[in-house]
């Protein structure tokens, strides 16, 4: 059996691909809350003769069905996440979403359909595979903590050699692949410090603890960690995007000041020393003036890192399928994505598959409630599957 022939199976099957995604499209849920959504995909899965389903995978609807090849072999993982957003959609297509103020403007819809697809073509040929497949529908991508960390620690990739995962892009034109070198995306973290001073007169400084002073002193001495500490080819962003203290009066000195902002890292190591270093120093430099600093940190999603090896396999099964015009060499993207758990675990590669076509307005960006995707990026998401799977599996 070929690939050819899996191809040929997965197109015959193209109206049914493009009805699964205009159902998931119509049927948003948010993240956490994609009971009807991981409902649809078990029956789905079902319907085709997969048996070896777990449900509930981690802290949410997640599920892992797996393909049991014929002949031994490696086992390859492949991950769409399947939650929607809290948005109100705007767009004009037919199966508009459903479920008021939810949205799937991020294209979820979309892998998880091409993904159903993959797996009905592969169960039906499995006798033909030199190993397994382990499909991973993964809830709740949008919101911390994400689904996938909890299902690493529930076991999905238990066996798994190789994992790859995909996402639309509208922003990328449709019939090109996108992918990132090393780092596709960077973890994203946030903080909250707050100060503690001394409020008092305007005229009388020296009765007080000026909280705008241990404020300003914090920002300055944090940012020489990025001039100063880390070495310059590491990329960091450190960003304070909101101060507030005071400005009720002229003559008032600050009782409290709040700082809010966000460290960008890719590396783990950076990214460790940056917290560490926030946490440390701040109340440090508050209590120099006579006051006092609370850092609150939340941790967002490690960045995706791809590992060398199977990079370069990708992009030899993505120039050999699509030719090699249309695979382009993209940028870290800062946005956040958890699938870098997966990444962490296993080798493997994140990559993108292009959807932007703007004769049918489909250019806006990710959350945006006129988010719409060209679906020739749904049949070429289910053929960059299908041909890694060959890649690795024939
Ligand atoms: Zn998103
Ligand atoms: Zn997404």
């Amino acid at each position: 059996m070929s690939l050819t022939q899996w191809l040929i199976d997965l197109e015959a099957n193209q109206a049914e691909t493009t009805e699964n995604r205009r159902y998931l499209h119509a049927h948003p849920e948010l993240s956490f809350q994609e009971k009807e959504t991981a409902a649809f995909i078990l029956k789905t899965l079902q319907g085709y003769g997969i048996t070896d389903i777990s449900t509930n995978v981690g802290n949410g609807y997640g599920m892992v069905a797996t393909i049991t090849g014929g002949q031994p072999g490696p086992t390859l993982a492949l991950r769409a996440d399947f939650d929607a957003l809290a948005i109100t959609e705007e767009t004009d297509v037919a199966f508009v979403s459903k479920n008021v103020g939810v949205m799937h403007a991020c294209g979820h819809d979309v892998h998880t359909a091409a993904l159903l697809s993959v797996a009905k073509v592969l169960h039906h040929h499995r006798k033909s595979l030199k190993g397994n497949v382990v499909l991973i529908h993964q809830h709740a991508e949008e919101v911390l903590p994400g689904g996938a960390q909890s299902m690493v620690e529930a076991g999905a990739l238990e066996g798994v050699d190789y994992v790859f995962g995909i996402h639309v892009a509208s922003n990328l034109p449709k019939g090109k692949i996108g992918y990132a070198q090393s780092y596709a995306t960077a973890a994203a973290d946030s903080f909250e410090i707050k100060i503690q001073g001394k409020g008092g007169h305007a005229a009388r400084p020296h009765q007080t603890v000026d909280s705008i002073m241990i404020a300003s002193q914090i920002m300055t001495d944090l940012q020489t960690l990025v001039s100063r500490k880390v070495d310059p080819v590491d990329p960091v962003v450190l960003t304070f995007s909101g101060v507030e203290a005071g400005g009720t009066a002229y003559n008032i000195i600050a009782d409290t000041a709040m700082i809010r902002g966000t460290i960008r890292t890719l590396d783990a190591q950076v990214r460790a020393f940056m917290k560490a270093s926030l946490i440390r120093l701040a109340p440090h430099i508050a209590e120099i003036q006579g006051g006092t600093a609370t850092v609150s940190y939340i941790d967002g999603y490690p960045s995706v890192k791809n590992t060398p090896a199977e990079v370069e396999l990708l992009l030899k099964t993505m120039t050999g399928q699509f030719g090699e015009e249309n695979v382009i060499k993209l940028p870290t993207m800062m946005g956040g994505e958890d699938f870098s758990y997966f990444l962490e675990e296993k080798p493997g590669a994140f990559f993108y598959v292009g959807g932007e076509n703007n004769d049918i307005q489909a250019n806006y960006p990710h959350h945006h409630p006129k988010f719409k995707i060209d679906e020739q990026s749904l049949h070429q998401s289910g053929q960059a599957f299908l041909a890694l799977v060959a890649q690795y599996l024939l």
